[in-house]
Formats: C-alpha cells, sequence, structure tokens
C-alpha cells in the first residue's frame, strides 16, 4: 500500500509561483510541501525559459557589441563558438547555480520537497508519482496551484521530433541549425530567433498579424524591428504557414501571404505561437476546481479557486503567463490564506523583452487607450537626445509616456533601447503610486543615465524638456 503523509499546506509547481508561495508561507510558520515533477527547482523559468534565455541573449548582444567595435576603431577576429561549453556553461553556471539556491533556501525554512506528478484523489488529497521509486498518498489541509504552462505547438507541425522545436528543444542548443525558421514574433520568436541568430543561424521569421509583437506599441517595436531586419535573414508578417513537412533536405514549409516564397526549406523550424495551461493531468475535476474552455483555473482576487481552501497563481491561473505577474500572485494567495486583507489589483504588470534592444511597456499602451477611446497625452523623449545613448552608441532608443491629460497622472510607460528592461520599474512605481509627470521631473536622476529620459519626457508635459528644443514662438 502507498506511503500516506499530510501537510498544513500543499504546494504543486516549484517555479516563480509555487516556489516563492512556499517560501512565504513557511516563512508565517506554516508546514509546507512543495511538489513538482523536475527534481530541479524553479520551473520553466529557470530550467527552460527565462534564465536560460537571458544568459543567451546577453552573450547575444555581446557578440552584436564587440562587432559594432569596428565602427570606433576596435577591430576582434571573429567568434569562434563552442557550442558544448556554452551549453554546460548555460546548464551549470547559471541554472545549475540557481537550481541550488532555491534548493537551500527550502531546505533552510524546512519545506519539505517531493520530487513526482501531482494529481487529485479528492479535495483534500493527492497521489504523488515519482519517475522512479514508490508513490505516495498526500494529504493536505490547504493547496496553492502553481502548475505554469506549456508550449503549444499544432499537431500537423510535428513532423519530426528532432527537427521542430518548442521553447525548451530550442533552449537545449544542441546545434546551430545553418537555416532556422521561427513560427511566431512574439516573445519566445524574437528572443531565440536573436540568440541563434547572433550565434551564426539564417533566422526567417513568420509572423500571422500585421506586426511583430502585435500587443506592444508600434513606435517601441519599429527600432527593434529595423535592426532585426539585418540580422535575420527575412521577417515575414501578415503570413501564416499553410504547410509543414519533412523532406530528405530538411522541413519544406509552404507560406500564405502577400509577396512572400510559396516553399522554403529549413534545417530546423522553432514554434512559438504562445503557450497553454498545464492543467490537463491534475484531475482538477477530483478535487472540483473548475477551469475556464481554455484551461485556465479560475480564481477571484484573493487567487482562490471554486474550492475555499485550494488557491491557483501563475501562468495557469489567467493572462499574463509572466513569472513576476506568478510571484506577485504568490504574496497575494498567502496572504489570503493567512487571513489578512490581499487582493490581486496591481495597477501595472510590466512586459519585457528581452531582444537586443529590449522593448518594455507598464500599464496603459497608446494601442489600448486608443482602442478603448481612453483620454490620454502620449510625450515621446528621443535617444538621440540622450548624453548617455550617444555615449554607447545606441541612440535608436524612444522613451515615451502616456498621461491624463488634465491631471498629467502617469498612465502607461513604454520604452525601447537597451536596458530597458530594467528601467520599467521606476515606470510600474510611478503608476501604482498615482505619479503624476511633475513627481517623475522633480526627482533627481543620476548622469549621465539612460534612466533621465523618463525625467525629461515627464517634462514634456508641462512643455519643453531642455535637451528637446521647442520651435521658438513667432
Ligand atoms: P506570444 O503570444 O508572445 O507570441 C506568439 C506569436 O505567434 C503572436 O505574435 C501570434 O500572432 C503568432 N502566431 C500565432 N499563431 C501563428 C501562426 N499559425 N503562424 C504565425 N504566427 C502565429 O507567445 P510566445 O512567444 O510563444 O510566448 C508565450 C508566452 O510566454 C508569452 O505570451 C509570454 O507570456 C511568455 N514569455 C515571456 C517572456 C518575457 O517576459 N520576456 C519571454 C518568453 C515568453
Amino acid at each position: 500500500m502507498a506511503e500516506t503523509r499530510s501537510t498544513q499546506l500543499l504546494v504543486i509547481g516549484a517555479g516563480p509561483g509555487g516556489y516563492p508561495a512556499a517560501l512565504h508561507a513557511a516563512d508565517r510558520g506554516w508546514a509546507v510541501t512543495l511538489v513538482d515533477e523536475d527534481n530541479r527547482l524553479g520551473g520553466v523559468c529557470l530550467n527552460r525559459g527565462c534564465i536560460p534565455s537571458k544568459a543567451l541573449l546577453h552573450i547575444a548582444r555581446l557578440l552584436h557589441e564587440v562587432r559594432a567595435l569596428a565602427e570606433q576603431g576596435v577591430r576582434f577576429e571573429g567568434p569562434q563558438i563552442d557550442l558544448e561549453r556554452l551549453r554546460s556553461y548555460v546548464q551549470k553556471q547559471v541554472v545549475g547555480r540557481l537550481n541550488s539556491g532555491i534548493a537551500q533556501l527550502t531546505k533552510a525554512r524546512g519545506v519539505q520537497v517531493l520530487t513526482g506528478h501531482a494529481t487529485f484523489l479528492d479535495p483534500h488529497t493527492v497521489r504523488v508519482r515519482p519517475s522512479v521509486g514508490e508513490e505516495l498518498t498526500l494529504r493536505f489541509e490547504h493547496c496553492i496551484l502553481a502548475p505554469g504552462s506549456l508550449p503549444v505547438v499544432p499537431s500537423a507541425w510535428q513532423v519530426d521530433p528532432q527537427r521542430i522545436w518548442d521553447s525548451t528543444a530550442a533552449l537545449q542548443l544542441s546545434c546551430l541549425p545553418p537555416r532556422l525558421l521561427v513560427i511566431g514574433g512574439g516573445y519566445i520568436g524574437l528572443e531565440i530567433g536573436t540568440v541563434y541568430a547572433a550565434l551564426g543561424s539564417q533566422v526567417t521569421v513568420v509572423e500571422a498579424l500585421d506586426g511583430l509583437l502585435p500587443l506592444a506599441d508600434r513606435d517601441l517595436v519599429a527600432p527593434l524591428e529595423k535592426r532585426l531586419r539585418r540580422e535575420f535573414a527575412a521577417i515575414y508578417v501578415n503570413t501564416r504557414v499553410a504547410s509543414v513537412q519533412a523532406a530528405e533536405e530538411g522541413i519544406a514549409v509552404t507560406l500564405e501571404g502577400r509577396d512572400v516564397p510559396e516553399r522554403l526549406l529549413f534545417d530546423h523550424v522553432l514554434v512559438a505561437v504562445g503557450r497553454r495551461p498545464n492543467t490537463a493531468h491534475l484531475n482538477l475535476d477530483k478535487a472540483g476546481v473548475q477551469v475556464d474552455e481554455r484551461g485556465y483555473i479560475r480564481v477571484d482576487a484573493q487567487r482562490r479557486t471554486s474550492v475555499p481552501h485550494i488557491y491557483a497563481v501563475g501562468d495557469a491561473a489567467g493572462e499574463p503567463g509572466l513569472a513576476h505577474k506568478a510571484t506577485a500572485e504568490a504574496r497575494v494567495a498567502v496572504e489570503a490564506l493567512l487571513g489578512e486583507p490581499a487582493a490581486w489589483q496591481p495597477r501595472a504588470i510590466p512586459a519585457v523583452v528581452f531582444t537586443d534592444p529590449e522593448i518594455a511597456w507598464a500599464g496603459l499602451t497608446e494601442k489600448q487607450a486608443q482602442a478603448e477611446g481612453i483620454p490620454h497625452e502620449v510625450l515621446k523623449f528621443p535617444w538621440t537626445a540622450s548624453g548617455r545613448a550617444v555615449t554607447l552608441d545606441r541612440t535608436e532608443g524612444l522613451t515615451k509616456l502616456l498621461v491624463e491629460p488634465d491631471s498629467k497622472r502617469i498612465l502607461g510607460v513604454g520604452m525601447v533601447g537597451v536596458g530597458v528592461g530594467d528601467m520599467i520599474a521606476e515606470g510600474v512605481l510611478a503608476i501604482e503610486m498615482g505619479a503624476v509627470a511633475r513627481d517623475l521631473l522633480e526627482t533627481i536622476h543620476p548622469h549621465p543615465t539612460l534612466s533621465e529620459t523618463l525625467m525629461e519626457c515627464a517634462e514634456l508635459a508641462y512643455g519643453a524638456s531642455v535637451h528637446i528644443a521647442r520651435p521658438k514662438r513667432s
């Protein structure tokens, strides 16, 4: 008979939603058991998503920068890529190091960690089936579900398991395909496409909608697209993949769109057309937890599911599927479990695309303001007027603010340029605190930094900015 254990709080999933939930609850004195199929804690984000991709994007950016130095009179030989060493660096020195960090954090707080697949037997019991060894039955008082999401790969495109990649396969760096097709011009397609292009692949992107990163404002995408059109072999927007077939020489793809080649041949294809909630194999119905028609777990403002003692956070609890959203929800769920007055009501969840240049936005976008008829003023500060951008030779950036016309309250912040992924947090804080443009312009920003672009952009709300000349009044 299977062993039976019990716990006060069960957390299913050890990604950026689950492991912080387990740590917060343990810090508050709860007896916590954390279950994940993977013995490396950290979930998709750490093991096969955000972290390995960002390590590789950092290397991609260095490769670009070293090449760009030739313009400034410093020349290096072309790169020699030792793929095995690169793979081992990312897996051991980056991912492995952070895996051990989380393992130490759970150990220090006395969180019980179980490796195995959990399925519900009833509203207070799961069965945990490890990949090796005996299964066990776990009784729990409360539960936080954080099972994450999975890449979507349409079955018609699954014609060759070696050559058709999802993001997980692409990040394993098994080879450098001479010709790589990326289907989907969203976050994953552009980030991983950037990595492979920097490492030497000829990258082609096919995007079904009329522009890359369809959710972002066009003026933010423009500088990135301009650069990617130089780095990539081709970018086709408004284009659909009609068929994907395994051929002797590779993968043959036919496209549907205007002015696109009908048939193209690739060595590998990365499918990056979105993700779906990982809720199908949990037997949620046995617990009485309701999901919507797309498989997302239904939650209230406390992240409580249809079963009062079970909560859900992260990708499986609804969009956007972003690690920082999961982590923030984890705090809300734990505080709600403790009976504290917690609710999920962020004014802004930042979005960052870690390409080169990066794109970041938070709060209201211009696209959304126009679609929903929200009164707004747009202020733009081009980085050609930033001393720091000139020193970096990266003046293609743009900082923009959306403000309420009368009060000048900051409704949205958008940026494109190097390092904006780190800079957007100031915009998020401004929106969360209900700041007006005057608050930003009176905040002294260090010189010379790219952060000054936010301060100067805020000056524009009152007519002028130091580094942007206003036409003289006649
Ligand atoms: P995405 O939604 O960002 O982009 C998918 C793109 O594929 C869209 O532009 C869509 O129009 C296009 N598309 C859909 N079907 C298509 C088809 N048949 N042919 C061509 N194009 C098609 O999804 P993703 O890039 O797969 O990423 C999934 C999620 O992972 C993101 O939404 C995001 O939440 C998360 N993510 C975030 C980051 C980050 O924060 N930097 C990075 C990677 C992933």
